[in-house]
């Protein structure tokens, strides 16, 4: 695809995106409409009787009273006119309000459902902070769009059609002088919109959009930035960001400029050719003074209307163009997709079965897993083990799926999970992440967060099991403390511990804890192991170890290298076998053999 049709679609889609919201609301858009026009059309009728009372008075020579009659009436006309415009204006105004607010509103809510249902990946290769702003700067490229569409651009063609026909019954050489020079002025408007300032635009877009990527993403890594001292450094690449943006941003600006220029002396043309024209009429004896009153008045209508016109597709190009990020969005693939008609899944006992699943990560060149086949009995509980990166995490992400697989099929009790709905699924899985994310709210919302509506004293059992009511109530607001941006005011031990009182509340039949990978003092860690033995009673749970001291009391032990499970067994089993899993835990400096239990019982 060449890049002209390329830009060509974005256009066209952004423009499919607005009319498929207006149709929603045809009231609305009909009473916008409709208003504005009757407001207009009193505007290109009013030089009509401006000529009327020039001629009445010109003519008043003869019979004073009989022009004062007729000037009276084009006089009142005239006011009857203006308070017409006023009223329909008004209206119109109201009117595109509440359209503008409704369809905002409703954009605004859908871009975010779909943000929140994009996969995993999609989130991981995104910027929080670009993502914002691509919605909010979409939603109110979507207002400035109404603005100019509905209360610009339709009265301005109003105004040039209405003007065009008036005079050309007149006299059809003005309203082909009219006529022609309008429609010449709006597309050459409207090339230079389109093909000179539109690409400039869109290169400075895509750069404001990166400035706001990169603040956020310094921002929100602050801790970082602040241990390694590096402030200056993410100054200068800012700086660098900036630069980049002034300059494009500068170009777009100065092309905004020129074309402005282009556009007056255009329309200094077009002056020159109506008044013209008009004069010649009155030389031919074809037109009365009234009459270059009327011209005259016409034009300086037409003038307003088709400076404001460049203005106009200027905004209109600039909306589309601040548009075109948020309707990418919404045009984009959602990951993974519930079937239609996908119904909840109904777990009783808690047996999850992988059989022969191949799944392959996309841009890998081999899949991650081949035919793997495994059943995790109900109540069963399964240590993840194996050096990093061999598919230990991607296990529990395909068994919550956060991605289809390739082939093969994953089953928890017995019902295939790619059939049921996703939220079922995840409502029955509870998570304890290795690095646990909070909402910047409440301690208490945070551990309500799996079960809303949970009373305070379920929370507070949940945390008492989880070992964390006594470190909450030992803060000054206890269960209201507000606990920072992704829980960043607790320490890890802490937050480790809300995330398992949460997951206490969701008392869901499968449990998945992934073990914190950052050394807990040994006080801590009791505390943890304590509360984690606790939760995993009655419940079909899968711990990825990375500290092995964890999985020693665990049912089965499954050892993972590059994809597959190349040993399992309890812990003593497979240390005594001497593979793998014996030289992970000696590489960990642990030693768990009876034989040298006994030893060190011995010395
Ligand atoms: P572990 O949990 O054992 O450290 P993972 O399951 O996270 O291993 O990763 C297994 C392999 O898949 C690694 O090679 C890793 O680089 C790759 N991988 C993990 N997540 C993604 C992803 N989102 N996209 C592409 N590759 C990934």
């Amino acid at each position: 695809m060449t890049k002209q049709t390329k830009r060509g679609d974005a256009t066209r889609d952004v423009l499919r995106f607005t009319f498929r919201h207006w149709r929603n609301e045809p009231r609305y858009v009909a009473l916008v409409a409709g208003t504005i026009m009757m407001s207009t059309l009193a505007d290109v009728f009013m030089p009509v009787f401006a000529g009327r009372l020039v001629d009445a008075i010109a003519a008043g020579e003869g019979n004073r009273e009989a022009a004062l009659n007729a000037a009276l009436m084009a006089f009142a006309i005239m006011t009857g006119l203006g308070l017409l415009m006023i009223v329909m204006r008004h209206l119109a105004f109201y009117g595109i309000v509440e359209l503008t607010l409704r369809i905002m509103g409703r954009v605004g809510r859908d871009a975010f459902a779909r943000v929140q249902r994009f996969s995993t990946d999609w989130h991981a290769n995104s910027f929080a902070g670009s993502t914002v702003r691509k919605i909010t700067r979409g939603m109110w490229a979507l207002d400035l769009m109404h603005d100019t569409l509905l209360l610009a651009l339709l009265p301005s063609l109003t105004v040039l059609a209405g003007s065009m026909i008036v005079l050309g019954l007149r006299w059809p050489i003005m309203g082909v002088v009219i006529g022609l020079s309008s429609l010449a002025y709006i597309v050459m408007t409207g090339l230079l919109a389109m093909h000179y300032v539109a690409p400039a635009a869109r290169l400075a877009n895509s750069w404001d959009t990166r400035m706001g990527g990169t603040l956020a993403d310094a921002l929100s890594c602050n801790p970082v930035v602040k241990a390694f001292g590096a402030e200056i450094r993410e100054d200068a690449r800012l700086t660098r960001v900036v630069g980049k943006w002034q300059s494009r941003t500068r170009r777009l600006w100065q092309r905004g400029t020129n074309s402005g220029t282009t556009q007056f002396t255009a329309l200094l043309g077009i002056r020159v050719a109506i008044i013209g024209t008009a004069i010649w009429l009155w030389w031919n004896n074809r037109a009365t003074p009234g009459d270059l009153a009327y011209v005259l008045t016409t034009y300086f209508v037409i003038h307003g209307y088709l400076r404001d016109v460049g203005m106009h597709i200027n905004n209109l190009r600039r909306s589309v163009n601040d548009m075109e990020e948020l309707v990418a969005i919404t045009g984009e693939r959602i990951g993974v997709l519930d079937r239609t008609g996908a119904g909840a899944i109904h777990i009783s006992r808690g047996e999850v079965e992988f059989d022969r699943v191949t799944f392959h990560y996309a841009g890998h060149d081999t899949p991650l897993y081949t035919d793997l086949s495994l059943t995790i009995r109900a109540g069963e509980r399964v240590g993840l083990v194996g050096p990093s990166g061999s598919g230990k995490t991607t296990l529990v992400k395909l068994i919550q799926r956060l991605y289809d697989v390739n082939d093969g099929e994953i089953r928890i009790d017995g019902q295939n999970i790619a059939d049921v709905s996703q939220a079922s699924l995840r409502s029955q899985i509870a998570i304890v992440q290795q690095e646990p994310i909070l909402f910047h709210r409440t301690l208490a919302e945070n551990i309500a967060y799996a079960r809303p509506g949970a009373s305070m004293e379920e929370i507070e059992r949940a945390a008492r099991l989880a070992n964390a009511h006594e470190f909450i109530t030992s803060l000054p607001k206890g269960y209201a403390t507000l606990v920072g941006e992704r829980g960043i005011k607790l320490s890890g031990g802490e937050r480790q511990r809300v995330a398992i009182a949460r997951a206490f509340l969701a008392d869901a039949p499968i449990l998945i804890l992934d073990e914190a990978t950052s050394a807990l003092d040994s006080e801590l860690e009791v505390q943890i192991q304590q509360a984690m033995e606790r939760l995993m009673v009655g419940r079909t749970s899968i711990v990825i170890a990375h500290r092995l001291s964890t999985v020693r009391s665990l049912d089965r032990i499954l050892v993972f290298e590059k994809g597959r499970i190349v040993e399992e067994g309890n812990h003593d089993s497979l240390y005594r076998k001497g593979g793998l899993y014996r030289r992970l835990c000696e590489h960990q400096g642990l030693d768990f053999s009876d034989h040298r239990s006994r030893e060190l019982a011995a010395e």
